[in-house]
């Protein structure tokens, strides 16, 4: 009867329309949502600071799901609450209940969905996540840093930490400029590990940092994600696969299944398969230069102050700190390439 009791809350690992499985105490249960907290839910997990937004989404997208994997939510067992029928067997291994209040996120990541014929929306990936895992290899696919630089905005705009993966080191020979692009990363300051699912080396550290933490894999395929999942637990990376080739499609609905997956040495991660366009959500042209850490010291000292574009102005302190050699112009590049869409 007590719903209000710290039992009552668990993760939600999995969702499928109507359905979410909450993860609690180690035992999942099958909930569905009520309607009558559809709306109310909207209103109270959209993002405060954005009144227009969430207005527009209860107006207009309301068949957003309110409800993102990574939530902690609050649940009613059935046989518990007021008006649910018992379940038939108190032993059975699904249980079965229904959601209803989430808690608020501490965190969000997440991507702009566009829908056919309407305005875009944001479709929150995954919510309370701890580290962002950007992974890319050091040959076969070579790495498109101009990637790596939107995933690392992404998680800069979502408040994330990021920790680069750089898989098949095993390969490096057949990319000599490659400690030296890394190097640029390490100089911002952004953590990164060098591993080989192939011959082993790094898969402690990988496994040290995902350790009790809810993580999300980004990276495209072929990059060696699903060896890497493999390495770090037995089967992981066959059981995230299956889920990827399952319903996601081609990343061009907006109801991409994801799935998260929980870690024998503690924590969960999501694998974002299929999610091609790794667009920017709530990310305001003149706040970009704040999402490259290496720039923002020279944020507002332009000649034209916090209006200069850091494009073609005369007195830009950015484009001299890339002349000075202070700032990549690789990731002075993708700023002026990622500032182009917003
Ligand atoms: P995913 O698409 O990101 O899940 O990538 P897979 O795990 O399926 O790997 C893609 C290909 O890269 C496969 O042929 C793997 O055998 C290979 N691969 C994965 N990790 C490594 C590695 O560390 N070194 C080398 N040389 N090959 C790897
Ligand atoms: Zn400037």
């Amino acid at each position: 009867m007590n719903t209000k009791d710290e039992d009552d809350i668990g993760v939600v690992f999995r969702k499928t329309t109507g359905h979410y499985t909450v993860h609690t105490n180690g035992r999942e249960i099958d909930c569905s949502l009520s309607s009558l907290i559809h709306k109310q839910l909207i209103y109270s997990t959209a993002d405060p600071t954005s009144m227009h937004r969430k207005v527009q989404a209860v107006r207009e997208i309301e068949h957003v799901d309110p409800v993102a994997i990574g939530d902690r939510v609050r649940y009613v067992e059935a046989g518990e609450g007021r008006g649910m029928i018992p379940l038939a067997s108190t032993h059975s291994k699904e249980a079965s209940g229904m959601i209803v209040e989430i808690l608020p996120r501490q965190s969000k990541f997440s991507r702009p969905a566009p829908m056919p014929g309407q305005r875009v929306f944001e479709q929150i990936i995954v919510s309370n996540v701890d580290l962002v895992l950007p992974i890319f290899a050091v040959a076969n696919p070579s790495p498109k840093w101009g990637l790596l630089d939107r995933y690392l905005v992404a998680a800069q705009a979502a408040g994330l930490p990021s920790l680069i993966v750089i898989n098949k080191l095993d390969l490096a020979w057949k990319n000599p400029d490659f400690q030296e692009d890394i190097e640029i990363y390490r100089r911002i300051g952004y953590p990164v590990l060098l591993v080989s699912a192939v011959t082993g080396e790094g898969i402690e550290e990988l496994k040290a940092a995902l350790r009790d933490k809810q993580s999300v894999l980004v990276g495209k395929s072929g990059v060696g994600k699903t060896s890497l999942l493999n390495a770090i637990q037995p089967g992981l990376g066959l059981r995230v696969r299956a889920v990827s080739n399952g319903e996601l499609g081609k990343g061009r609905h907006t109801t991409t299944h994801l799935e998260m997956f929980r870690l024998d040495v503690g924590g969960a991660l999501v694998d974002t398969p299929g999610i091609r366009e790794f667009g920017l959500w709530d990310v305001a042209a003149e706040e970009l230069a704040y999402l490259f850490p290496e720039m923002e010291q020279y944020v507002g000292r332009c000649k034209f102050g916090l209006s200069c574009r850091h494009d073609q102005e005369p007195g830009c302190a950015i484009r001299k700190a890339v002349m000075a050699g202070a700032i990549s112009p690789y990731r002075y590049q993708s700023y002026m390439n990622l500032r182009r869409e917003l």
